[in-house]
């Protein structure tokens, strides 16, 4: 459930109605729902009740100040994968001891600087990089709480691009090699290895390859402790899906797989920790475009909209879905045509859809894409030198732009010009 509905024929965000929004930003424009975000939040974190546990936003969904300032005042700690995303969240006010930094090539100066700053644990991605993050810990003169994250070699059953946890990808420890590793970390003085980590990858619409994982972790778990490795705290990673369509899709609830946690991890009592970005921002978001042409074709239509590939790559990236809707709402009775929609950048693949059936609309009608809120924004470009689209936050009737669009001399002068020139 989200917060975008029509009221008396208008798409709203809550309360405020998009049309207001637009002739105040202009378009295109992303948007944010306040009471969608914490509604997904709670969701998790009561899943969760009763075992002690931090739900840890993975911020590279959408990493708009705003955005993590709202999740952090309702509780949530931070999962980052950079010292970018981990000074966004400081920035936002979220304590060290509440931001978990994964990733899979974290280097010496970034490992520096977040176990100066106190992070609350660091998810180690391969034995050359635990031996960094000791020597670094050494030379701080402080021990490094780190988890492991291990690849349990299950297949998560989503798209091949954000799939993580099989043998053949770049990600985690094989869990066959894990005994030694720990071992090795036990060895090593900067760091202290305080739990396993988990992450097998994204829009994941069944339970079963999480119960997968989550058995062998939970077997892990037991092997490391007969080890003698003070094994306390599981990262379960992210990875739940969402519906990205209003028909016939219903991927499973956080409080089914918090059942889940609960029935294969629970027996252990460690503290848990999960890191939901697309469940969270997913569905709280929505990208507004404009339609700017309809064009007729040799046996196909067009609708030619001023938002493109480098405000939305899902779709060019991952052959993704998303429902797209006339901002005024069409009569009951109006027929549908099915139409390209695509965007103005010189590339085919600047398509948003094929052949999709739509209302009647003409140019100058706002056209909204649901389900944006995750890796939109964030995944965005300046590519044809089109400038950032701006982000709008939207709390009950209030509405605020929490990121402005860039003037065009600005994205220009950012260039500088060697003298030479
Ligand atoms: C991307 C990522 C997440 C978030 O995944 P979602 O599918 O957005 O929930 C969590 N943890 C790690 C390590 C990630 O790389």
């Amino acid at each position: 459930m989200d917060h975008f509905l029509y009221k008396d024929g208008v798409l709203h965000a809550e309360d405020v109605p998009l049309p207001e929004i637009a002739a105040a930003v202009g378009t295109p424009f992303y948007v944010y729902s306040t009471a969608t975000l914490l509604r997904h939040f709670r969701l998790f974190d009561d899943a969760l009740e009763g075992m002690d546990h931090l739900v840890c936003y993975a911020v590279k969904a959408a990493s708009n100040q705003a955005i993590l300032r709202t999740l952090a005042a309702a509780g949530a700690g931070m999962d980052v994968v950079s010292e970018g995303e981990y000074r966004r969240a400081r920035a936002a006010g979220v304590p060290g001891d509440k931001i978990v930094f994964s990733g899979v090539g974290k280097t010496a100066d970034e490992i520096r600087y977040v176990l100066s700053d106190g992070v609350r644990q660091l998810n180690v991605e391969s034995e050359p990089e635990l031996e960094v993050i000791s020597a670094v810990a050494v030379e701080l003169g402080v021990v490094a709480p780190i988890t492991l994250r291990v690849n349990p070699d299950v297949d998560a059953k989503t798209h091949a691009k954000i799939a993580t946890g099989k043998s053949e990808n770049k990600f985690g420890i094989p869990i066959a090699q894990a005994r030694a590793v720990y071992a090795r970390a036990a060895e090593l003085p900067g760091v202290e290895a305080i739990g396993i980590d988990v992450h097998i990858g994204s829009q994941l619409t069944q339970l079963e390859p999480f119960e997968l994982a989550y058995r062998k972790v939970a077997e892990l778990t037991e092997v490391l402790r007969a080890d003698g490795h003070d094994i306390r705290r599981l990262d379960l990673g992210g990875g739940l899906g969402i519906p990205y369509t209003r028909s016939n899709e219903a991927p499973p609830l956080p409080s089914d797989y918090g059942a889940l946690i609960r029935r294969t991890l629970g027996h252990l009592g460690c503290e848990i920790e999960i890191e939901p970005g697309r469940l969270i921002a997913g569905n709280a978001g929505l990208m507004v475009s404009r339609l700017v042409y309809v064009k007729h074709g040799e046996g196909r239509d067009f609708l030619i909209l001023d938002a493109a590939m480098n405000d939305l790559v899902r779709p060019a990236m991952y052959d993704a879905h998303h429902d797209i809707v006339p901002v005024v709402e069409a009569a009951a009775a109006a027929e549908s045509t099915p139409y390209d929609i695509v965007g103005p950048v010189c590339e085919t693949g600047d398509t948003f859809a094929r052949q999709r059936a739509m209302p009647p609309v003409a140019p100058g009608d706002l056209i909204a894409f649901r389900s944006a809120g995750a890796y939109g924004a964030v995944m965005s470009s300046e590519y044809n030198s089109r400038p950032l689209i701006p982000e709008v936050l939207v709390k009950g009737d209030q509405f605020a732009v929490i990121r402005r669009r860039p003037t065009f001399d600005e994205m220009i002068n950012r260039d500088t010009i060697p003298e030479w020139l």
